[in-house]
């Protein structure tokens, strides 16, 4: 079973989090297995063991060990499309119903950390950087519509010397600013949920290996490579790390890996230096970059993407020269973690958040937007389990189409598609 990623979030992890689980052994029965425990799968076992259902919940290395554990921790509301994308795409009742849908998934999160006390270190503060006018009257055009339109709290605008206040560099022309936003340390929450969703009565298994399913329209056997599972339901939600259990996700939902280092303590989030009043940041590339400080005064960041499941040699100098270019002072800092991690994107970057077959439900997908909608999955799920399928009905509306090219030419389009947007970034 796999360590947890090299990552300045481990390095920090208070040590009563860092627990390893024991793998399953032998066969058992639940009413819902779930796989894969991230974000998604750690909160539909909370929310399901909270509703009275016998949990297991496996994953094949350990709680928080995915993209869950090792993210930006960045806050990010809504989808990534946007109320307008949806009114003109499936209509206005239907993008009336999803704004609502992103708000109650923010206040889920924050009433997760209220609730079981969550010691995540959660911030308030989110700008999206622009370098390009274009990009700013963009980001302000939408920003009116949604509040005039839908009735969105509108957020801050910052002209280009407020923003390089803010960012603590220069660079940009403007930025808007969600007071919503934030960021957490990520790994903490993951942890600290799994241990609420087992004071509940669930009971997770690290080191365990799903390896196939057997569903039928009475209950489902999980396969894995230390006992079997009977269910009545199987959740997957192994998002990027899962593969050949249902030909419908794997057509749908792709892998991607993504990238970040922590500089050493340079004094970030203090009064005139980076990110002074704690806030996250991103900019507007396709390939988008995206910062926050630590605590004890790093600079977290995260640019570069890889359109394959391989990580680069070099991670410290993959992600360096798009630190350089948003912090041209930091171009030789000390990097004291440097790590990379996969997500799942789909190809219009919506979730998918549905019942693949009468006892099996996938949540997955949630492409840079998971640390906020993937714990939602968990409990729109859950809910649709125990009591509640009116949310897991709303996001079964959510277009999301198969990846084209099948099984063999599914990741090479998919490769040069993304490349040709990265490419846009670096000329555009
Ligand atoms: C570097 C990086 C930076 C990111 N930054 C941000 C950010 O700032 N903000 C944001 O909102 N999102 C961000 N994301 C995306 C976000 O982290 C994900 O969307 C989210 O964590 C997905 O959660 P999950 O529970 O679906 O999957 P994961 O956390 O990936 O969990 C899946 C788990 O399933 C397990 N698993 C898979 N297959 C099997 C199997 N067959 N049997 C048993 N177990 C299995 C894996 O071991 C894994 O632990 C980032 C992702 C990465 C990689």
């Amino acid at each position: 079973m796999g360590a947890h990623a090299p990552s300045w979030y481990a390095a920090s992890l208070p040590g009563a989090l860092n627990r390893v689980r024991e793998p399953l052994s032998g066969d058992t029965a639940c009413d819902v297995c779930i796989v894969g425990a991230g974000f998604a799968g750690v909160s539909a076992a909370y929310h399901l063991s909270k509703a009275g259902q016998r949990v297991i919940l496996l994953d094949a290395e350990r709680v928080g060990w995915g993209a869950s554990g090792r993210n930006g921790g960045q806050l990010h509301p809504g989808f990534r499309q946007d109320l307008q994308w949806f009114a003109e795409t499936i209509g206005e009742t239907f993008a009336v119903q999803i704004r609502d849908a992103g708000e109650a998934a923010l206040n889920h999160i924050d009433a997760l950390i209220d609730e079981s006390s969550i010691p995540c270190d959660r911030t308030h503060g989110l700008i999206t950087a622009c370098r390009k006018t274009k990009d700013l009257d963009e980001e302000v055009a939408y920003n009116t519509y949604a509040h005039e339109r839908f009735g969105v709290e509108p957020a801050q605008v910052l002209d280009a010397a407020e923003t390089q206040t803010a960012l603590g560099t220069g660079g940009h022309v403007g930025a808007i600013r969600d007071s919503q936003g934030g960021h957490i340390h990520p790994l903490a929450f993951v942890t600290a949920l799994a241990e609420a969703a087992e004071k509940g009565g669930a009971t997770i298994h690290d080191g365990t290996q799903v390896t196939g399913l057997d569903a039928s329209d009475l209950r489902v056997e999980v396969q894995t490579n230390r006992g079997t599972v009977r269910a009545q339901h199987v959740v997957l939600t192994g998002n990027g790390y899962m593969r050949g259990l249902h030909k419908d996700s794997d057509a749908r939902v792709l892998p991607i890996t993504n990238f970040i280092v922590a500089t050493k303590p340079i004094g970030a989030w203090a009064d005139g230096g980076i990110l002074p009043h704690g806030d996250a940041a991103s900019d507007t590339r396709f390939v988008v970059r995206y910062w926050r400080p630590t605590p004890d005064g790093r600079l977290l960041f995260g640019g570069g993407e890889k359109f394959s499941k391989a990580f680069p040699n070099d991670i410290e100098a993959f992600v360096r020269p798009h630190l350089a270019e948003v912090y041209p002072d930091l171009a030789d800092v000390e990097i004291d973690h440097a790590w990379g991690g996969t997500l799942a994107i789909t190809q219009n970057r919506l979730p998918l958040i549905r019942r693949l077959a009468p006892r099996v439900t996938v949540a997955a997908g949630f492409s840079g937007q998971g640390v906020i909608n993937a714990p939602f999955a968990g409990k729109i799920v859950a809910d649709a389990l125990s009591h509640d399928p009116a949310l897991l009905d709303l996001m079964e509306r959510l277009p999301c189409p198969t990846f084209p090219g099948g099984t063999t030419l599914r990741g090479p389009i998919l490769f040069l598609a993304m490349s040709y947007f990265a490419l846009m970034d670096r000329i555009g």
